[in-house]
């Protein structure tokens, strides 16, 4: 707790931005840790909080937006749930672009008046791969496409332009006791990271219905003192031709998930494991009430 309590602030933090614009490497750097030493408690249903942010001034609680940036998703009407939740619970929304992406990052299909009333800030990341003159001219890009109250250039991978950002987050912060105890990083278990990190390889990894078809379930995490911790997911499809399509030819488009998959989780947790992956069909799982809820929705 600060010297002042009164001076305290607090409040939720809604990123948006397209995969690959830099989020997990701006929470990890921001949180400065791997998020290994999260606490299990229940999921909450309508809020899926990424990470916390801790210091003796403010905590910046981050929230996520599954599939706010992309066109097609599937399962509206619960994913909405999670974005209209995630927005409103917001007091700030920051947005986090690509510099080096070439057409305008920012392409939201979502009603504009979702942001009205909340103050909006917006992240260029990787500064790092840009020439400092460029700078200027991408500011003026940006600067009129929504009222933002800063842009601040940051490179989250080399940790550049993280004081300022956290400084304009703490301007923007109500002031409000911690919602969460401060020695928490984020109120999920970490087979929600793990499930989290293996769903967005898929993203990465397919197209067309495919990643929209696939939800993926930690069923086993087991840590082994000996050795290495031991995962076994499964990744569900609804037909059998996805599933297929999924495992690939000699197996090899699973092998690619899951090393890519191990990879992500093992920096994420900072420890070695071994991923063990199955893809099974649970059909029409998207269209039925009742498997929709035994997955957690
Ligand atoms: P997310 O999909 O939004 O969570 O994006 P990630 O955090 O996974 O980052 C996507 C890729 O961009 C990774 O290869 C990161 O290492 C890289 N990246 C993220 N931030 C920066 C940055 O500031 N500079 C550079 N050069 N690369 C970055
Ligand atoms: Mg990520």
């Amino acid at each position: 707790m600060g010297k002042n309590n009164q001076e305290f602030r607090a409040g939720y933090v809604t990123i948006l931005g397209r995969p690959n614009a830099g989020k997990s490497t701006l929470l990890n750097s921001l949180l400065n840790t791997k998020l290994s030493a999260i606490s299990p408690r229940p999921q909450t249903t309508r809020r899926r909080v990424l990470g916390i942010y801790n210091d003796d001034r403010m905590q910046i609680v981050f929230l996520d937006t599954p599939g706010l940036l992309k066109p097609r998703y599937e399962l509206q009407e619960k994913m909405m749930q999670y974005v209209h939740a995630a927005l409103q619970d917001a007091d700030v929304l920051l947005f986090i672009v690509d510099v080096t992406e070439k057409q305008h990052p920012v392409e939201l299909n979502i009603d504009k008046s979702a942001f009205e009333n909340k103050p909006l800030l917006l992240a260029l990341n990787k500064i790092d791969l840009i020439n400092k003159g460029d700078l200027l001219p991408l500011i003026d890009r940006y600067k009129d496409f929504l009222p933002f109250k800063a842009i601040v250039p940051i490179s989250a991978l080399e940790q550049d332009g993280l004081d300022e950002l956290k400084e304009e987050l703490q301007k923007l912060l109500p002031v409000s006791p911690p919602y969460y105890p401060q020695d928490i990083l984020s109120d999920q278990p970490e087979r929600f990271f793990v499930a989290e990190i293996i769903r967005e390889r898929i993203f990465h990894l397919f197209h067309e219905e495919i990643p929209y078809s696939t939800e993926v379930v930690v069923e086993e995490f087991k840590e082994r003192p000996a050795g290495k911790d031991y995962i076994y997911a499964v990744i569900y499809v609804e037909r059998d031709s996805q599933k297929g399509i999924l495992i690939g030819k000699k197996g090899e488009a699973l092998k690619k998930i899951g090393a890519q998959a191990r990879r992500e989780i093992e920096e994420f947790l900072g420890r070695d494991v071994f991923l063990e992956l199955h893809v099974k069909v649970n059909e029409n799982w998207r269209r039925n009430p009742a498997k929709l809820k035994r997955l957690g929705y």
